[in-house]
Parts: C-alpha cells; structure tokens; sequence
C-alpha cells in the first residue's frame, strides 16, 4: 500500500493547479513545494496577462491565492525538497531532505525550469525592478524606453525581437562575436532597425542598486577589458534555463536540454509519472500553460489511477494499453 495517490513535487501554477484539481477529485494530494516555493513568478512583479485580473495581479499574490485555493480544497501543502526519486517501481518512493519517506501511486512532477543569471549580483537584486528574465511578462513596462537583452541564443533573439515592438531601443549583449540563435533568428534580428548589437562583451554591473532601480548597465569589452556605461531602463536576461530534473536523470526520458519527454498530454516514460509546466515545456513557459498543465497532469492522473489505460504510441498507430 502506498502513504499517498498522488504527490506533486514544484509548487508554481502548475503544481498548484495540479494540486487543485486532484483535491477537488478527493486524491487528498501531498504538494512538496520544493526549493522556490511559488516558482518563477514569485520572483516578477506585476503580472498582466494572467486571464482574470483585469489591472493585474502581483506575481507573489497570484502564488498565494493559488496556494490558498489548493489548501481550502483539502490539499496538503508541506515546505521542503525532494532529495531522491525511486521511479523504478509502482508505488514511487520520495525521500525529503527531513529525512521522511514517502511512497505514492501517482506523481506529478512541476519542478519548473530556473532561469539563469549572470552570477554578478547586481542583476539579482534588481530583479523585478528593472531586471527580468521574461521579455512576455515584464515587457510591457518598457514601452518606449531603452533596453538591453543579453545572451546570444534563440531566446534573446526571440526576446529581443519582442521587446523591439515596444522598446524605443533594445542593446543586445553577447560574450562572442557570432550568435549562437537559428539563422532565421539571427536573419530576423539583424533586420530589425531597432536592435543594437554589443560584440564580446558581458555586463559587468547592473546600475543603480541604491536607487532601487535599473539605470543603465556597465559593459565590460571581453578583448580589451575596457568598461562603458550603457544608460538603460530594463535588462532582459536570456541566457537559458535550467530544467529542475536532476532527480530523474536515468530514470525518466529527457530531451537533448534536460527537459522531461511528455506524450499525449502529461505521461512521462514511467507509467504513473506525469510532468507539468515549464519543466516539461522549453517553448510556452507561461504561468497560464503551465497551469493548463498541470489540470492536465490531474486529469491524466485521475485517469490512471481509475485504471482507465494510458496510450501507448506504437510505430504505426497510437493505440490504448
Ligand atoms: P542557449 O541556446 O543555451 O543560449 C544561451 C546564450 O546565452 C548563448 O548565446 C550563451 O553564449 C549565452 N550565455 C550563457 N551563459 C552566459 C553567461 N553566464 N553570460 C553571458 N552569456 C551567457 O539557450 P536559449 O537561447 O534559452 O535556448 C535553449 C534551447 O531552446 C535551444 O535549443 C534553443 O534553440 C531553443 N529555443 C528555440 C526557440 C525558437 O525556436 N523559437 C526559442 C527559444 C529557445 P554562447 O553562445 O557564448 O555560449
């Protein structure tokens, strides 16, 4: 007999949905928040296109009602991380950094993916105030005014190419001196007469963090060392994410970036297992995709747990188990 039928690892809009809808469908979840409890959006300030809130809502709020709402239906909130998975055998077994075991039928994994940083400070603690890792949330703020993308791969071209429908000037920064983006991505950005490029270089400093806000960026020219001020109103940091899937490495199938494999809605490779949210999805990773995801994680664990079959994809049709 398993402690649980279901546990959702991640607590974004995707655990918390998940965690909704299995509590409504009387599973009694146990939700593991996990190291960022809220997920991204905790970090942003002002969210806008979360479909409800007509003036928006602040990202933080938005976490706190959906947590609210999953609780008020039954579902077991607890703090802390998943130090191991054992997905070998049904029920699952997840060990906790307290040192408590716990075995389920289900489990549905909304760990989420971590934006990277630049591991300068500075940008970390303007974040939200200036600084931001998603050019579809955050760049309505800029309209009209002055802003830099660093990195050099297909997201800071597709953020770049965004933000120029709304900034006055977008100053993309990149290390090297070629793009890593797609051709057609690069194509489209050196099109754009509103996109800058700064060649070989990386931001040294985000400026002002006494003033509580982005000013502009001090750039430092990798081959010469030399240092330039860059007056700016936001910075947009596009230099990947990390999915959070170390736990399943050799246990679940990953793509080539490290993000879980999904079939037909939420199934992992490991009958039982489901994925939600932007741990599974390199592409959307919206707070309302997520939370799509994550009603589909719950539905589809339901479903399993009804023994209702899983689709299994053959090589030449799909067909039911
Ligand atoms: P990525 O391809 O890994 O590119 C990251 C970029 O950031 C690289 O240019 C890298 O520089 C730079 N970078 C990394 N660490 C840095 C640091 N500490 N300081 C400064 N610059 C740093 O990541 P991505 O652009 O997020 O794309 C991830 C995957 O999703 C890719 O497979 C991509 O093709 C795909 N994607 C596709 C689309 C699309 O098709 N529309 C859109 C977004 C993403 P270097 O080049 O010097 O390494």
């Amino acid at each position: 007999m398993a402690d649980r039928k279901v546990v959702i690892i991640g607590s974004g809009p995707a655990g918390l949905t998940a965690a909704l809808y299995t509590a409504r469908g009387n599973l009694s979840p146990l939700l593991v928040e996990g190291l960022e409890a809220g997920g991204q959006l905790t970090l942003t300030s002002l969210v806008e296109n979360y479909p409800g809130f007509r003036a928006g809502i602040q990202g933080p709020d938005l976490m706190e009602e959906m947590r609210q709402q999953a609780a008020h239906f039954g579902a077991e909130i607890v703090q802390g991380n998943v130090t191991a998975a054992d997905l070998s055998r049904s029920p699952f077994t997840l060990q906790l950094a307290d040192g408590r075991s716990i075995t389920t039928q289900t489990l549905i994994i909304a760990t989420g993916a971590s934006a990277r940083w630049l591991d300068i400070g500075s940008d970390r603690k303007l974040s939200g105030r200036g600084v931001s890792t998603c050019a579809t949330c955050d760049g309505y703020f800029f309209r009209q005014k002055p802003i830099a993308v660093v990195g050099g791969g297909d997201s800071a071209m597709e953020e770049a190419i965004y933000l120029a429908r709304l900034a006055s000037k977008v100053t993309v920064i990149h290390r090297r001196d070629t793009l890593r983006a797609s051709k057609i991505m690069q194509d489209k950005a050196f099109k754009n007469p509103k996109i800058e490029f700064i060649w070989d270089s990386e931001v040294a400093d985000v400026k002002d963090v006494d003033k509580g806000h982005v000013t502009g960026v001090v750039v430092r020219n990798l081959k010469t060392g030399a240092l330039t001020d860059v007056p700016l109103d936001g910075i947009f940091i596009a230099i990947g994410h990390t999915p959070n899937t170390s736990l399943f490495t050799g246990q679940l199938d990953l793509d080539e970036n490290g993000y879980i494999v999904t079939r037909h809605g939420t199934q992992t490779s490991v009958p039982g297992v489901f994925a939600a949210g932007d741990v599974q999805d390199h592409v959307y990773r919206q707070a309302v995709t997520a939370a799509g995801t994550g009603c589909m994680a719950a539905l589809d664990a339901e479903r399993y747990l009804e023994g209702i079959p899983e689709e299994v994809e053959t090589d030449e049709q799909t067909v039911s188990a």
